[in-house]
């Protein structure tokens, strides 16, 4: 399975790693053009605000969006999940959109600038995820058809799906569970329903 890799700056290195740790092929992603044949495609983290421009400059916002509506699955991490919001609460910044949420962007304020909590994730098991997050944004709102994955011990959540879109305010490719990737390639195997 090809699975594309967004690469504009951002951490897309380690989510390569991450997929080819699950047995996944992947192809970067900078040109409309590369992403013919993709079975699914990652967002990255990285600066929501740059990565949206170069979308843009690119001529891969469109596409993008054309191909998330005829269902290709997509993964957003941090700035990735911003990107897929439909709602950030203003600003002009670009987006994709296409993802019923409300996100507010470095939801976590200064004074903590990252962090790493335990999370309890019930669709991977019972062993806790390590949450690593980094000036990390905070879903405030989902709508009707998203279901919540993940909550921080507070309730806050941290990480939700909504069909064929995945979206955490957390880096799992920081990490070396891969649990989040192969979930992923289940969800666009149809295996996680
Ligand atoms: N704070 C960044 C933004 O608003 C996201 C941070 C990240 O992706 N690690 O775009």
């Amino acid at each position: 399975m090809r699975v594309g890799v967004l690469a504009l700056p951002g951490s897309f290195a380690e989510h390569v790693q991450a997929l080819h740790a699950v047995g996944a092929s992947t192809v970067l992603v900078r040109l409309p053009v590369d992403m013919e044949g993709l079975a699914g495609l990652i967002i990255p983290g990285g600066e929501s605000t740059t990565i949206g421009k170069l979308l843009v400059n690119s001529g891969l916002l469109e596409p993008l969006r054309v191909r998330v509506k005829k269902g290709m699955p997509v993964y957003g991490t941090c700035a990735g999940m911003i990107l897929l919001a439909r709602d950030i609460g203003g600003g002009d910044q670009p987006l994709i959109g296409v993802m019923d949420i409300a996100v507010k962007r470095n939801a976590f304020g200064r004074q903590l600038d990252s962090f790493e909590e335990s999370l309890n994730v019930p669709i991977l098991g019972s062993e806790p995820f390590r949450g690593v997050f980094i000036r990390a944004p905070l879903i405030e709102k989902t709508g009707a058809g998203v279901v919540v994955l993940a909550t921080l011990a507070d309730g806050r959540v941290v990480a939700a799906r909504q069909e064929k879109l995945l979206a955490t305010a957390f880096h799992p490719e920081l990490t070396d569970d891969s649990r989040i990737h192969r979930y992923f390639l289940d969800m666009i195997d149809g295996v996680a329903a």
